[in-house]
């Protein structure tokens, strides 16, 4: 099974890219997460991609596509795979469309989570994550058990992104009207795509995207 999460940033498509990987095995691949490593690493494509991301901007097209593209030829992308965070735009999907051809492979569906745009300031606004391991938290919503200790491996270190700013989301949440939501239609068209509410909990909209997938 091949998927798509389309959604706004903060909708929760990590969240529940990982816990879909989980339940089914499938190779997650975050766009986000690969550009991040790149930038920590200080790649050639990471130097390239840090100012933008850091402004809440798309990096070049032809370099993600790049990237999704070599991480798609791992063998363990033939199991099946989830992509979170690409397309970006039809630019993309359309690029998306022509490597997939060119391996043989396909899009079996496209979930879009929707959610409200003052919510997902809120939500951003407040989530931090392990230095160590990288789970997820918000001020709010979700603190460790044990306050300053992660859950999972213990790390007292905790990290904000870069481009979790108010300023940076707003400007993310414009670019994803203006050029990731025409995707809605493109898939639409294609005749893939379900839609799930993302204002839901964590596990109702796990649910849905359960539910979504089993249809297909
Ligand atoms: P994300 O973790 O998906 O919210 O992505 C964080 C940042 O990485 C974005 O704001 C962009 O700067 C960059 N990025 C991630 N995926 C893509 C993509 N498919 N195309 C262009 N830029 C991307």
């Amino acid at each position: 099974m091949n998927i798509i999460l389309l959604g706004p940033p903060g909708a929760g498509k990590g969240t529940q890219a990982k816990r879909i990987v989980e339940s089914m095995g499938l190779v997650h691949l975050s766009t986000g997460d690969m550009l991040r490593t790149a930038v920590k690493n200080k790649t050639p494509c990471g130097l390239e991609a840090e100012k933008l991301m850091d402004r809440g901007e798309l990096v070049s097209d032809f370099v993600v596509m790049e990237i999704v593209s070599e991480r798609l030829d791992e063998r363990d992308a033939r199991g099946g795979f989830i992509l979170d965070g690409v397309p970006r735009n039809v630019i993309q999907a359309q690029m998306l469309g022509e490597a997939l051809d060119e391996k043989g492979m396909s899009i079996d569906v496209v979930v879009e989570i929707i959610a409200d745009d003052d919510a997902l300031v809120e939500r951003i606004g407040g989530r931090f994550a392990c230095g160590e391991c990288g789970k997820g938290y918000h001020k709010e919503f979700k603190r460790p058990e044990v306050e300053g200790v992660c859950d999972r491996c213990g790390s007292t270190k905790f990290a904000v992104r870069e481009d979790d700013t108010p300023a940076t989301v707003r400007n993310r949440l414009k670019i994803y009207h203006s050029q990731t939501e025409p995707l809605v239609q493109f898939y639409e068209k294609v005749g893939i795509l379900k839609k799930v509410d993302g204002m839901a909990d964590i596990d109702e909209v796990a649910e849905q995207i359960e539910n979504a997938i089993k249809g297909v």
